[in-house]
């Protein structure tokens, strides 16, 4: 079972407690529908499983009172399951959400109480909502006709996470690559089971990104040993070339030869070095010291 699959799974359970919501769910089940030209009453809509299309019927059935019809449909390759509705109120609905008219999404559902835009969120995602597994890039995305997609876009606004738009050939893909938005929107929906996973998912990938950092980081640090020593290499030439470094004291000069001659030692290899050998703080100090020295000329 895919992630997206789990996440319908996990919505399908979500109870309805109220016409309300109930209308907005199936405001959200069938903005996609497509209005019957030949029977002024009836809309359809495909949806992917027979357990996302018994839950629309199920919908139409207890707030219209009447049973929808239901068909199995071979479509490219691909299987969908069909839910055909007539009844006057069920057209309006279909159509008045679609009409180009600003307000036409919340004038049709109402949105009357606090759940209402989470169950027409929830039947969006149901009927046309994909979401990538939590180990793959982030990727949230309903593919709705041309025809909904500003009433889909405008409800996403209206919630605070506005989408992306892509052109799907006949539709539009509003979509997300915003972890945050992703798992708000899916806890928004009620995908509450998933959203666990999802999380840790996340958590996971963040602490190796963190790892990957720290060892990007020891790499950087290689490298800046490497330029101190070149700095170091720098002064001690510098001091030979012009004599001033048989003024320095015998132990500065025992580490500038030990240092020139072995430019690829790291400090505590060098400091083992000296006879006796030194500590890397004396060590450093006496490279400081040099470099001053090399500083004055
Ligand atoms: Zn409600």
């Amino acid at each position: 079972m895919s992630f997206a699959d789990a996440v319908r799974e996990d919505l399908l359970t979500v109870p309805v407690k109220k016409n309300c919501c109930r209308r907005a769910l199936i405001g959200g089940l069938f903005l996609s529908a497509v209005s019957d030209p030949a029977d002024r009453d009836r809309a359809a809509a495909r949806f992917r499983t027979a357990e996302i299309a018994d839950c629309a019927a199920e919908q139409l059935r207890v707030q219209f009172s009447k049973t929808a019809e239901r068909r199995r449909i071979g479509f490219c390759g691909k299987y969908y399951e069909e839910v055909s509705f007539a009844s006057p109120a069920f057209r309006r609905l279909v159509d008045n959400l679609r009409a180009p008219r600003e307000n036409a999404l919340s004038e049709t559902i109402g949105f009357r109480c606090e759940e209402c835009r989470s169950a027409f969120l929830r039947g969006l995602f149901l009927s046309v909502g994909t979401v990538n597994d939590p180990h793959k890039p982030v990727h949230l995305e309903f593919s709705v006709p041309q025809a909904a997609a500003p009433v889909a876009s405008a409800f996403f606004g209206e919630i605070g996470y506005p989408a992306k738009a892509v052109s799907r050939g006949a539709n539009v893909g509003l979509y997300y690559k915003d972890s945050a938005a992703v798992e708000d929107l899916l806890a928004m929906m009620g995908a509450h089971r998933v959203i666990f996973d999802m999380i840790n998912t996340r958590i996971e990938r963040e602490i190796r990104n963190h790892e990957n950092r720290v060892n990007n980081c020891d790499t950087r640090n290689i490298g800046r040993t490497v330029a101190a020593a070149a700095k170091q290499m720098n002064a001690i030439e510098r001091l030979r070339e012009t004599g001033k470094i048989d003024n320095l004291p015998e132990e500065l000069r025992e580490t500038a030869r030990l240092r020139y001659e072995n430019p690829d030692f790291s400090l505590d290899a060098l400091a083992e070095l000296h006879r006796p050998p030194i500590t890397k703080s004396g060590l450093n100090h006496r490279l400081r010291r040099i470099a001053e020295a090399a500083d004055e000329l």
